[in-house]
């Protein structure tokens, strides 16, 4: 049996990153076993249709290495793929379950289901469309079914509704939970056909499911209570047999872990929940993205296997291949996940870490260009070889590099008031003596300054080096103070200095 799986999203909004999680997993288990991975889209409920979702989608699973085998976007021997150009297919299903018993015609106008709602309220009971009340609704078993078939002849508008049995136990059986049993009883005909020509979720699922010969279903617990439906549905087309397996993965939970987690807490807590940016076609609202935040797509594919799922041990960095070596279904967790933003973070300073730096470089390049200063690729390179450790985001290059390029033009007031002792003047117009005097070199640099001036005057070491970075970066950061005075350059590293006794000045005791 080759095992064929399928991500089959609504194109109802920008994925959110539960689902991409749902479309890794699946990935994952179908490059382990050899097998292959669909793209379906699952767009019958038409009211709820987003434009541009679909292409969203797409593009956010080819960003993080998501690949597909067949889809709506590479077509293949199952096609078509979206579920709107498979509509003329699923009436012959819904008329072989009504000709079968399965499932019954149903005519009950919106205002009749709502004042049957109201009657149950009335009576502190809430009304289900199932084996207790279908007898007293307008439908094809208490008509006949020619008699339905008249009415619809005439144009009468329906839908096609299950019909479960009554109390009967139906088990799911599911891979991470094992036996789930629910009884039929607490369960609703739902609808899975309308008279439109279009068949619901469930319907269109199944149908699909079975005639793409897909054989695990992987999906998020949401679809969970939908499962017996699903069950009962193979059983009914007499497809038990060749039914895929299911599991339902663990909800996404909120930092704190009460409850799903929401595009509200992203927003709250300052992280995407979208894979990318996403421009809402409607409000124009722009929601952030894991891609425009400058994550690597890389970070994102670990940070969320790991989110619901672990290798058995506590190993945390894997790359993609890896993944898809140790992932099992075993392992995959009962319970939530909660999203955590640290670790997100921790995981994308890892992935950057092991950038190349020309990659580096070339980010940094970019933003030294748009900040109007020379760039000297030899030059940038040291820089982004050097400071790449303390950069989690891209975004972080200028602000954390721009002294290697451009002179600062305001001092830290906290650190010049720490650091900038009375005489400190005296002794920055030394270090410019100093630079000027002994060979522009890391060893003379350090021998002339630290030992022969510092040191053997008994200064406070912190208190000079600290205030000739203050003059040369602005900041007490940045790397080590002389490897940054040799980079510079003399005259660079003396003109800074000297703006420095200029402007911060003596200071009173
Ligand atoms: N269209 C459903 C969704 O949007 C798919 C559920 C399933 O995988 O069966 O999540």
């Amino acid at each position: 049996m080759k095992v064929r799986v399928r991500f089959a999203p609504s194109p109802t909004g920008p994925l959110h990153i539960g689902g991409v999680r749902t479309a890794l997993y699946n990935y994952l288990f179908a490059r382990q076993n050899g097998g292959q991975m669909i793209l379906r889209i699952e767009d019958t409920d038409q009211t709820r249709y987003v434009p541009g979702a679909e292409q969203y989608i797409i593009e956010a699973l080819d960003w993080l290495g998501i690949k597909f085998d067949e889809g709506v976007h590479l077509g293949g021997p199952f096609g078509p793929y979206r579920q709107s150009d498979r509509k003329p297919m699923y009436r012959q299903y819904a008329e072989q379950l009504i000709a079968d018993g399965w499932a019954y015609y149903a005519f009950d106008r919106p205002e009749a289901l709502e004042a049957k709602r109201k009657e149950f309220e009335a009576r502190k009971v809430t009304f289900q469309y199932d084996c207790t009340t279908r007898d007293t609704m307008d439908n094809s078993l208490v008509c006949g079914l020619d008699e339905a078939k008249r009415r619809i002849a005439e144009g009468e508008a329906y839908v096609v509704r299950f019909k479960f049995p009554a109390d009967t136990d139906i088990t799911v059986h599911d891979l991470i939970r094992g036996d789930v049993t629910m009884n039929s009883n607490l369960l609703d005909d739902k609808v899975l056909f309308k008279s439109d020509g279009m068949p619901t979720y469930h319907l269109a699922n199944i149908v699909d499911d079975h005639t793409m010969q897909i054989t695990h279903v992987i999906r998020g617990e949401e679809w969970l209570p939908s499962a017996p439906l699903h069950v009962m549905l193979y059983r009914a087309f007499g497809w038990a047999d060749t039914m895929p397996q299911f599991a339902h993965l663990p909800l996404l939970l909120k930092p704190e872990g009460n409850g799903k987690l929401s595009k509200r807490d992203g927003d709250r807590l300052g992280f995407p929940v979208f894979p990318l940016e996403w421009h809402d076609p409607k409000s124009g609202e722009v929601s952030s993205g894991y891609r425009e935040q400058g994550y690597l797509p890389q970070a994102v594919v670990n940070m969320l296997a790991l989110l619901g799922w672990n290798p058995g041990n506590d190993k945390e960095l894997m790359t993609m291949d890896e993944l898809v070596q140790l992932f099992n279904i075993e392992h995959i967790s009962k319970n939530g996940a909660k999203f955590n933003l640290d670790k997100a973070k921790w995981f994308q300073h890892e992935y950057f870490q092991q950038l190349p730096d020309e990659q580096v470089a070339e980010m940094l390049a970019k933003q030294v260009e748009a900040h109007a200063c020379e760039v000297d690729q030899q030059y940038v390179l040291r820089v982004a070889a050097m400071m790449k450790e303390r950069i989690t985001f891209p975004s972080e290059l200028w602000d954390t590099c721009s002294y290697f390029f451009k002179a600062p033009t305001e001092y830290d007031p906290a650190a010049v008031k720490k650091r900038w002792k009375p005489g400190m003047t005296t002794h920055m117009a030394k270090v410019i003596e100093i630079l000027n005097t002994v060979p522009f070199e890391y060893d003379a640099l350090h021998k002339a300054l630290l030992d022969d001036y510092i040191t053997a005057n008994g200064l406070n070491m912190g208190q000079v080096m600290n205030s000739l970075r203050l003059a040369v970066v602005g900041r007490t950061v940045g790397p080590d103070m002389l490897t940054l005075v040799v980079m510079l350059g003399k005259d660079e590293v003396e003109r800074r200095v000297q703006r420095a006794i200029d402007v911060i000045g003596e200071v009173e005791a």
